[in-house]
């Protein structure tokens, strides 16, 4: 299930929240509503370099071969491409789990 509702209170997270957090290397997401941090699943940060490097390297190196595409320039705007596809495909299923470190308000108040 895509990650879209805070774990704990069930607010709403948006996309672009989740695409900020990736462009910013998967910093994690902290709920609006009670400060509940949220980390990208390690396994999650393995599959998005396979999507956005793995994955479109190989479709443009098929690709350029089966049309005889030779120009470095255009093998490289293909790749950027694929690449910018597949950060967004990514984005929508990306996972996030509660942060093991408490929201910091939290850890205050109970001391
Ligand atoms: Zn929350």
């Amino acid at each position: 299930m895509p990650f879209q509702r805070c774990i704990s209170c069930k607010e709403k997270i948006s996309y672009s929240e989740k695409l900020a957090s990736i462009f910013f290397g998967y910093r994690p997401i902290t709920c609006k509503a009670c400060g509940t941090v949220h980390e990208v699943d390690e396994r999650y940060r393995f599959l998005f370099s396979l999507y956005t490097v793995m994955i479109p390297v190989i479709l443009v190196y098929l690709l350029t071969a089966i049309f005889g595409i030779g120009s470095r320039l255009a093998q490289v705007s293909m790749v950027l491409l694929f690449a910018s596809i597949s950060v967004f495909y990514a984005g929508k299923r990306i996972n996030y789990h509660k942060s093991k470190v408490e929201p910091i308000k939290k850890r205050i108040s109970k001391r």
